[in-house]
């Protein structure tokens, strides 16, 4: 294999692409010593959560570790979808239909939910409607994305079509797969400015957000409040919303450390690209992902200046200057057009996977929580922190479907997963007996 040492261009960052249009933000004012609510986590499931309490006329605190936005949130892909990773993930596997087309319909309704949120409220989310492509990876995957997306279209009604091997160049520039298909329902927003919008919107509904305010356990106080330690001074609320995703931590939040495993997953962006090539590469700016288990995930940038490509690079973690090749590896098998052109980001993020393969919202330790992303959380953490949010403030006629009581701990587990890299091995080398050499 090529040693692609010469790919970073000059400043290189190993900070996320999206950051350049919007960083996430420091406030390190005094915190307020009582709230009705405190929000430990300020992803889009946190911030949402925080502006449906705060328009309902809460009193809000939302609490970061790091910069507000320096989760997931604003390291993501961007890709929005409908209940795709439900129908072809695995997910509903073994589970009462009943709750099957619950969990289907409010995977829908989520997109719908992100969608209409950004157009109401006219938020500056760069959301695009392009399609997305699915390339068949094994040659017997072109028959399994048949059968999905014959379910795609029957359970969530989007528009589904299918490319052969030889009609895929008019979906992606490329003869890499064996074949694809097409969904012209999904789409790409800009996670970074996706992010800032939400904070606008919540500061503009009167909740206060703090950066760098670490929350330790938190313990019940007097009258009935939560007692929330932080690095910067306690605070003393009604209700504590935990959002904290793939940064759950067994020194805050113990019990939902030992459900949630933090899997770190890996991006990089190109220089901007001519823009005839990039028109080759994905022709109309669709989103494009396949069929491995080890899947990679790509789009252009929103303003189509360069490629976005995602994936993880190895069995073990490494830096962002590591996978940035391995990566680079990756893109110039589908794409050898790249050759040469150099990377300007490399960054990763890190997501919260469940052994359901499920996000869950409830009540543990006298906290909500909204949690469990599984690699899919723009449209659903957004929309899990308003159903977390209608809970609390009772407006729901019904539990939410990723409301359930059963939230199975990982076995042998406290929040360290020692067994990722057996799983990703395995994964690796199945995807590798599907097509062999690649
Ligand atoms: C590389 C990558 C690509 C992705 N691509 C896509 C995609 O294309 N489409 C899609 O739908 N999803 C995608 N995702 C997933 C998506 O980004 C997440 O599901 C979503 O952003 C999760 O939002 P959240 O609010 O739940 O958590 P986060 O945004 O991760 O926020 C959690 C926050 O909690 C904070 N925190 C943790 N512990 C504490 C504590 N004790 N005190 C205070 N704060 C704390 C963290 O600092 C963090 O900021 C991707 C994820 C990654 C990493």
């Amino acid at each position: 294999m090529p040693r692609f040492d010469d790919i970073y261009a000059e400043g290189f960052k190993d900070t996320p692409y999206w950051w350049e249009g919007a960083e996430p933000e420091t406030n390190l004012d005094p915190l307020p010593e009582h709230a009705d609510v405190v929000v430990v986590g300020s992803g889009y499931a946190g911030l949402n959560a925080a502006t449906h309490m705060a328009r309902a006329g809460r009193s809000v605190v939302v609490l970061d570790s790091d910069r507000l936005g320096s989760g997931c949130s604003t390291r993501s892909g961007g890709m929005v979808s409908s209940g795709q990773k439900l129908v072809v993930g695995g997910a509903i596997k073994g589970i009462d239909p009943a709750l099957i087309s619950r969990l289907i319909g409010e995977s829908n309704e989520s997109f719908d939910y992100l969608k209409t949120l950004i157009e109401t409220e006219n938020l500056d989310a760069g959301l695009k409607i392009t399609g997305r492509f699915f390339g068949a990876h094994a040659k017997g995957d072109f028959e399994t994305l048949k059968n999905h997306g014959a379910l795609l279209s029957e359970k969530t009604g989007v528009s589904v079509h299918f490319l052969d091997r030889d009609r895929q160049r008019e979906a992606i520039g490329s003869d890499y797969y064996n074949g694809g298909m097409l969904i012209d329902d999904y789409g790409g927003l800009h996670p970074g400015l996706y992010h800032k919008a939400l904070r606008e919107r919540a500061k503009a509904a009167g909740a206060i957000l703090r950066s760098h305010a670490r929350a330790g356990i938190i313990t019940d106080g007097p009258n009935g409040k939560k007692v929330v330690p932080t690095a910067r001074g306690t605070i003393h609320a009604t209700h504590v919303i935990v959002a904290t995703n793939g940064y759950t931590s067994a020194d805050a939040t113990p019990e939902l450390a030992r459900r949630l495993v933090p899997v770190k997953s890996y991006q990089i962006a190109t220089e901007p690209l001519p823009p005839d090539l990039l028109a080759e590469l994905i022709p109309l700016a669709r989103m494009v992902s396949d069929t491995r288990r080890d899947l990679i995930f790509t789009r252009p940038s929103p303003d189509g200046t360069r490629l976005i490509f995602g994936s993880r690079p190895g069995i073990f973690e490494m830096s962002e200057r590591q996978a940035a090749k391995r990566l680079y590896a990756r893109m110039l098998a589908i794409w050898p057009q790249l050759a040469g052109v150099k990377l300007t980001h490399s960054w990763i993020g890190s997501v919260a996977m469940t052994v359901d393969k499920l996000a869950h919202i409830g009540e543990r330790d006298g906290s909500h929580f909204a949690v469990g992303c599984n690699g899919n959380g723009v449209a659903l953490m957004t929309y899990l922190g308003y159903q977390t949010a209608r809970k609390i403030l009772g407006e729901q006629n019904m539990p939410s479907a990723f409301d359930r009581k059963k939230f199975t701990a990982v076995p042998f587990y406290n929040g360290k997963p020692w067994f990722l890299p057996v799983f990703t091995g395995w994964y690796r080398f199945r995807d590798f007996l599907d097509r062999p050499g690649r």
